[in-house]
Order: structure tokens, then C-alpha cells, then sequence
């Protein structure tokens, strides 16, 4: 298993978010969550060894757990993220997100087109949520 956080920082978007563990965590080190900003690991899934290899190698690809992969801040680094998402077609990129009423701003054009390597999970924390997400996902 392996772990890629292209960006990381997030903003509370709904009751589920109360108890973050990034919130939760930053705060111990005074670090400011709702600041989004893009890592040094952006680029990690298509990075290669000296012999031409691809570095990151094991299936599965926890995508984004210092963030929400849908999150409105990251709309136009998405785009790259996807591009390396395609060209990764023998890895599995799994994430949550709680914005999956974002679904359609999110993915890219030619998501028709590939992307049978994504898995997509929506956090759902009550019945209100249960209501307005489930039919979206
Ligand atoms: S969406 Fe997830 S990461 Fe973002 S604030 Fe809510 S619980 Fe935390």
C-alpha cells in the first residue's frame, strides 16, 4: 500500500467533520488546516528511478488522506492529478471524500475514457447526509 497526498490541508463541510484528525493533529503542531497547499510528493506516482522505473510501485494508492480530494481549493491542481492517475493505469487510487455533490465539477473530461483504476468512497455521517449524498453516489 502506498500514500499520496498531492495537497493537504482541508476546511470543515459538514457534521462528519467535527472530530478531523487533521484538524485534530495540526493543532498540536499549530499548524493552520484550512491553508491548503500542495506537497512536496505532488508529482509521487509518475517520479522514476535512475534505471526508468516507476518509483511508487505497490497497487494500492490511498489518495489524499491529508485532505478531501474534491476540495474546491485544489480544482486546478486536480487536473494534473487525474492526468497522473491515467498514466498510472496499473495502480488502484483509492479515496474518501465528503464532497461527493462535487462529483461533476471534479472529474475530468475524458473520465469515460479510462479511470477503471479509481475507487471512490463517500463518508457519509447521518441520516440529513444519508438523504441529500446516497443518491449522488
Ligand atoms: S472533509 Fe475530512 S479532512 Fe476535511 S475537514 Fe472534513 S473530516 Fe477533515
Amino acid at each position: 500500500m502506498s500514500m499520496w497526498s498531492p495537497w493537504r490541508g482541508c476546511k470543515r463541510c459538514s457534521e462528519g467533520c467535527k472530530y478531523c484528525y487533521i484538524h485534530k493533529g495540526d493543532f498540536k503542531r499549530k499548524v493552520y488546516t484550512s491553508k491548503i497547499i500542495k506537497t512536496k510528493d505532488f508529482e509521487k506516482p509518475i517520479e522514476k528511478c535512475k534505471n526508468g522505473n516507476y518509483k511508487m510501485k505497490s497497487k494500492l494508492v490511498y489518495v489524499c488522506f491529508s485532505s478531501d480530494f474534491f476540495i474546491e481549493e485544489a480544482d486546478e491542481w486536480r487536473k494534473e492529478c487525474w492526468k497522473m492517475i491515467k498514466e498510472r493505469s496499473d495502480l488502484l487510487f483509492l479515496f474518501l471524500t465528503k464532497r461527493i455533490d462535487r462529483f461533476y465539477d471534479c472529474i475530468p473530461e475524458d473520465w469515460n475514457d479510462g479511470y477503471d483504476n479509481v475507487v471512490i468512497c463517500c463518508t457519509i455521517e447521518n441520516q440529513k447526509n444519508a438523504d441529500y449524498k446516497l443518491g449522488i453516489f
